[in-house]
């Protein structure tokens, strides 16, 4: 599932990583690597950018501001090393957790990856679920926010590591903004949401969506939730000039 709002910047279309969906930069100057490596990650809901282009690293780093970065050892002009050293040397790009794919399984090459500032090493060749299970693990230490959590209200539950929503047992196919107006709703159940403030959650501070465009997705989400025909309890309340609000009808 890619979620992300398209942004136009200098001339490129550059997808925009939002809070819900982890993304992931890969910089590896292998394409059937990078191949492989997209198609498994974007399997289990990960956002990717690639770059074959480790001069440029940094830059693009610093651009994308990528949740984790998949780094390979040797690439053409520079090496792995070099740019751990250069993205763990700036403020802003210090914190972004990095893995280090690598040919070379010496243990003086793994000490020298992970005293550059790799925070884990995967020796090449590797299977996609252990790469996936080693992200998810440096997630779990680096980022709780993408690991596991679940949110629950009445019987629906929202599985934030999975992007699966779950309703009276039955799963609830939602599209990004659904899901993400879902999830606001569901980490404070009860609380009112004004339009703006959902605009603002949702889309983001910049955006000029109308907001009527809240209540156009609203509807949408009301509809994925309903359990049959039959079922006409509203969840998500309208509360008049003030916005919406999840609450049972039982409550
Ligand atoms: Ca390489």
């Amino acid at each position: 599932m890619v979620v992300g709002n398209r942004e136009k910047s200098r001339n490129k279309v550059v997808i925009m990583a939002d809070d819900l969906t982890p993304s992931v930069l890969i910089i590896e100057d292998e394409e059937a690597i990078i191949i492989m490596l997209r198609y498994n990650l974007e399997r289990n809901g990960f956002l990717v950018h690639s770059s074959s282009d480790g001069e440029n690293a940094f830059a693009l780093v610093q651009e994308m501001k990528p949740d984790i970065i998949l780094l390979d050892w040797m690439l053409p002009g520079c090496t792995g090393i070099e740019i751990c050293n250069q993205l763990r040397a700036n403020d802003e790009t210090r914190a972004i957790p990095i893995i280090m794919l690598t040919a070379k399984g010496e243990e003086a090459d793994r000490v020298k990856g992970l005293d550059s500032g790799a925070d884990d090493y995967i020796v090449k060749p590797f299977s996609p679920t252990e790469l996936i299970s080693r992200i998810r693990a440096v997630f779990r230490r680096m980022r709780p926010a993408f690991s596991g959590k679940i949110l629950n209200f009445g019987d629906v539950s929202m599985d934030l590591s999975t992007y699966k929503v779950i309703r009276n047992g039955m799963e609830v196919h939602l599209g990004p903004t659904e899901f993400r107006i879902l999830q606001c709703l569901l980490e404070y159940p009860k609380r009112i949401f004004s339009r703006e403030t959902l605009l603002t959650q949702v889309w983001g501070y910049n955006s000029d969506i109308e907001l009527r465009t809240v209540d156009v997705h609203i509807n949408r989400l009301r509809s994925a939730l309903r359990l049959n025909d039959d079922d006409t309890s509203p969840f998500i309340w309208t509360i008049r000039s003030a916005g919406y609000c999840l609450q049972r009808s039982s409550d």
